[in-house]
């Protein structure tokens, strides 16, 4: 139990006092701290709503002027809906977390690029390569390459849909299953993060290159 720094009332830790609506800020976890169950699978409307009706609760502004204990405990939960929301709101980040709350950890070395989309990482850095070394010399073929980058930036955006929806269907598939039938899933989960996360590098590296040669 804690006590309410405003009524002074004991309570289970909380982001809020449930008895005089008064920041707590109690250290809970993201799911808690906004108030929505523990699913891989979220609402998202709930998420907005909540993370603006807590934030305006509990804006340090509303205590600029109240005892410290009790400003203090509004920086403390602001941080914590903060971190929260940015959380949640990212489905990969949400994925992540999960397997973080469920004690289960990803590889060290997550770096190795997985197998497969080695063949297409490969493939892109080349024309990125390609394309950059042709800007730099203001090259004949730097808009015929310009034009592939583009093509190929569409293509990994349709990958990465498919991706997306493949990461919802099994969140759904998960959000079924009970704690003890989640093994083979945590596994699959990770597999699908760490492709995810590869693509989102990627597209942002061809974006980048993309913006160079418009600013050119
Ligand atoms: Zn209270």
């Amino acid at each position: 139990m804690v006590q309410c720094p405003s009524c002074a009332r004991l309570i289970k830790p909380a982001i809020t006092c449930p008895g005089c609506g008064a920041p707590v800020g109690s250290e809970l976890d993201c799911f808690a701290a906004l108030g929505l169950p523990p699913r891989l699978q979220i609402d998202t409307v709930r998420l907005e709503q909540a993370y603006h009706d807590l934030g305006r609760r509990i804006h340090p502004d509303r205590f600029a002027s109240s005892p410290v204990r009790l400003r203090q405990a509004s920086l403390r939960a602001t941080a914590l809906l903060t971190r929260a929301y940015r959380t949640l709101r990212d489905p990969v980040a949400r994925g992540l977390y999960t397997l973080e709350l469920n004690g289960v950890k990803l590889a060290e070395n997550n770096k190795n690029v997985p197998p497969d989309l080695a063949e297409l990482v490969f493939e892109v850095q080349e024309q990125l390569a390609d394309l950059n070394a042709e800007r730099s010399r203001g090259g004949e073929a730097a808009r015929g390459l310009n034009a592939e980058v583009t093509a190929r930036r569409a293509e990994l955006q349709r990958t990465m849909d498919g991706l997306m929806d493949e990461l919802n269907a099994l969140f759904a598939r998960f959000d079924a299953n009970d704690t003890a039938a989640r093994d083979d899933l945590y596994a699959e989960l990770k597999a699908i993060l760490s492709k995810i996360a590869y693509l989102r590098t990627l597209i942002r590296d061809v974006d980048k290159e993309l913006d160079l040669t418009r600013a050119a």
